[in-house]
């Protein structure tokens, strides 16, 4: 049996088509839907993946406004940024990219970002609306994987769900997601005892452990869907994918799975945030 490639690049590339179209609409009413990035010091990757952000809002046709803070950046001054982008009406999205340097508290930051420009889904409102089903951005890297289940129609309903990893940006949102889909959830962390047990019994399951090929293929029950969230300079995620092809019933490769989802589901929500204008 061939599993079915979940293909996040190919879905990433057909919602740009979309989005870039609804963007040039919002225009000719006066909408220039904008994402406001802010980036705090100088780690390469975070630069990387700033830059690859606003590089999609461009092909869009979006605005972003780039704002670089120095490494020495205080949690105040960081508050003040984002209060000055809170009160911007040009500006429909902020993003601060993670992780931002020690002596900032980033919780903080983040809970200031108000919740109509959160498109990130970082806010503990937004995380507590979404959690009760109600109506907000999700994080966008679960919310991209939730888009690729739905995309592919995969039902999974009553399904064994594990996710592997409990970060405030991805395991714990990844997981509410799934049990509003109705998923029978199980969250493992670096506490979890048994970690091999739990997810050979797995019915879905979703690597976002920030190691590379921790989830072993062997691990895998025959006909598991396989999500990895992880990505690493050596070109793997947090789950061997050798063979998968014949394990899993479903799985998103990488690179080229779940990566395009998030910058996509990033510059998706921007977009819904500025169409609101319309409506209000
Ligand atoms: P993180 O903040 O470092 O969280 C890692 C999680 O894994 C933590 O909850 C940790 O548990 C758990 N963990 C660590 N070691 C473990 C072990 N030995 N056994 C079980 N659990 C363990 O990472 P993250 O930001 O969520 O990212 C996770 C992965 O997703 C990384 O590979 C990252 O590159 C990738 N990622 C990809 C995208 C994308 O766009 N594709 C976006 C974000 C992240 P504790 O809570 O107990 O410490």
């Amino acid at each position: 049996m061939s599993a079915l490639l979940l293909d996040g690049k190919k879905l990433a590339s057909t919602s740009e088509i979309e989005i870039a179209k609804e963007v040039s609409e919002l225009k000719s009413y006066g909408i220039n839907p904008t994402l406001a990035t802010i980036l705090v010091g100088n780690d390469p990757a975070s630069e990387t993946y700033v830059r690859m952000k606003r590089n999609t809002c461009k092909r869009v046709g979006m605005e972003s406004i780039a704002v670089e803070l120095p490494e020495s950046t205080t949690t105040d001054e960081l508050l003040n940024t984002i209060n000055d982008l809170n009160k911007d009406n040009s500006v429909h999205g902020i993003l601060l990219q993670h992780p931002v340097p020690s002596q900032i508290d980033e919780r903080k930051c983040f809970d200031a970002i108000d919740i109509n420009k959160d498109v990130d889904g970082v806010t503990c409102l937004g995380f507590g609306n979404m959690a009760m089903g109600l109506n907000a951005y999700g994080s966008c890297t679960p919310a991209g994987i939730i888009r690729l289940i739905q995309y592919y129609k995969l039902d999974i309903e009553g399904l064994n769900a594990v996710v592997v990893g409990r970060s405030p940006i991805l395991g714990k949102p990844m997981a509410m997601m799934l049990l509003n889909l109705n998923a029978t959830v199980t969250i493992c962390h670096s506490r979890t005892t048994n970690i091999e047990k739990i997810i050979k019994n797995a019915d879905l399951i979703v690597g976002a452990v920030g190691i590379p090929r921790f989830i072993k293929t062997e691990w895998v029950k025959q006909d598991a869907i396989v999500i990895d969230a992880g990505f690493h300079p050596e070109k793997c995620g947090d789950i061997d994918l050798d063979d998968m092809t014949n394990i899993s019933s479903a799985y998103t490769p990488v690179p080229g799975g779940v990566g395009p989802m998030t910058i996509n589901t990033l510059i998706l929500h921007t977009m819904q945030s500025a169409k609101k204008l319309i409506k209000d």
